[in-house]
């Protein structure tokens, strides 16, 4: 995959006098050149609001944005366009559903499942819901190795639960969750199953016909596109019977003094002036990743995990949170060194070039779950290689002799 990298113009450059190492994805991807393309042309050439203006402009900037949405659609293998809805991002998408199914479907007395290791933006949504509704928040304990079990799955879903919320590749854990089997345990007992893909996405093939869950969202910044766009895909006949809960422009059918109608699927769901430009570079990325193959993406990223773990093992002292089969994860591993704060273990690595993230990665209760108040995190991508790796554990050893000196 070294192939790509030259794609990645950030990627070539010193930090601190180092070749930088990126090894925090998980929280924003790189772009490459094709994509920020794009993006420029988009703004030199077919800038203008869309789904309004007559003008050429107008039409080439609706096209080129409903474009995307289609690209989008066929990336995740939708039915229908309908079921694309363009948001800001993983965290406006749950709080949409939230808001907006939830609010129009949760009462008094119903369960809500989510799991411990969820994203806050996959966790508060729903615990405001269940304050608001006084409903029932229930968290599907997880197993010692921050796997999930089906059983339960089974014994933690009931005929009262209405909404099950939970991620698809956990942020800290790595973990990939077994979202097609749970899904049908929802169904089975009459609740809707809600994705995260923001960590899944960017990383492996998504097919939400074959998952079959009712929404799903991810972030396309993740995922080599830009900041500030992401989706939220809904079944078209849930989506049908829910109210927006943004109104305004773009999203109206015909508006009169005291009452007013809306635009059909998916613009109902899309009030204002959207992120046009945004949603074109999100559809370059798609072309993009689509172009190296999913399937090969997470095949080289399983690689470099895989060997990272083995190398990061042999570290004395280190504590890798997560499942030890890599099988079961995505590219990303979280950890902590004995006796070295994460935040100034991360400090030390960006004197050397490398970029990790370091922190309660917005998943408190389960750092609470872990017992650890913050950890490191180490992520790849498809422009990651194995000497990204052996600097990476280079600079963990020279971390750990730096601060073993100063603290002996
Ligand atoms: N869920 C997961 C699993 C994530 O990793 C993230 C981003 N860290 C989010 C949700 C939120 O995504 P965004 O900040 O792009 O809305």
């Amino acid at each position: 995959m070294n192939e790509f990298r030259k794609d990645f113009p950030i990627l070539n450059q010193e930090v601190n006098g180092h070749p930088l190492v990126y090894l925090d994805s998980a929280a924003t991807s790189q772009k490459p050149v094709q994509v920020l393309d794009v993006v420029r042309k988009y703004y030199d050439f077919d800038n203008a609001n869309v789904h309004r203006g007559v003008h050429t402009l107008g039409n080439r900037a609706t096209d080129a944005y409903e474009g995307a949405r289609e690209k989008i659609r066929k990336f995740i293998n939708a039915r229908s366009t309908k079921e694309i809805i363009y948001t800001r991002g993983t965290t406006t998408s749950l709080n949409t559903v939230a808001s907006a199914y939830g609010r129009q479907n949760v009462e008094e007395g119903d369960e809500i499942v989510i799991t411990y290791m969820e994203h806050h933006s996959n966790l508060i949504p729903w615990q405001q819901l269940a304050k608001e509704k006084k409903a029932v928040l229930k968290y599907i304990d997880l197993e010692e190795d921050g796997t999930i079990s089906l059983d339960t799955v089974r014994k933690t879903i009931t005929p009262k639960t209405k909404i099950v919320a939970m991620t698809m590749a956990s942020n800290v854990l790595g973990t990939i969750n077994p979202v097609k089997e749970v899904a049908a345990i929802a169904h089975e007992n009459g609740a809707i199953m809600v994705v995260d893909a923001a960590q899944a996405a960017p990383h492996m093939p998504i097919d939400v016909q074959d998952i079959d869950c009712d929404f799903l969202a991810f972030s396309g910044h993740k995922m080599c596109g830009p900041t500030g766009i992401g989706v939220l895909y809904g079944k078209q006949e849930l989506l049908e019977k829910t109210e927006p809960i943004e109104f305004g422009g773009e999203m109206i059918d015909f508006v009169d003094l005291y009452d007013s109608t809306w635009k059909e699927l998916p613009w109902k769901f899309e009030g204002g002036t959207p992120n046009i430009a945004g949603a074109i570079g999100l559809g370059a990325a798609i072309d993009y990743l689509t172009n190296i193959g999913m399937e090969r993406i997470r095949q080289h990223e399983h690689e470099l995990v895989a060997y990272a773990l083995s190398e990061m093992e042999k570290i004395e002292g280190i504590q890798i949170y997560g499942p030890k089969d890599p099988n079961k994860r995505c590219g990303l591993i979280t950890f902590n060194l004995d006796g070295v704060h994460p935040h100034d273990l991360a400090t030390v690595l960006d004197m050397r070039g490398i970029a990790i993230r370091a922190g309660h990665h917005c998943a408190q209760p389960l750092m609470k779950w872990l017992k650890v108040s913050a950890t490191a995190r180490a992520s790849f991508y498809l422009y990651n290689n194995k000497e990204d790796i052996d600097a990476l554990v280079e600079g963990l050893l020279a971390a750990k002799e730096y601060f073993n000196n100063v603290f002996e």
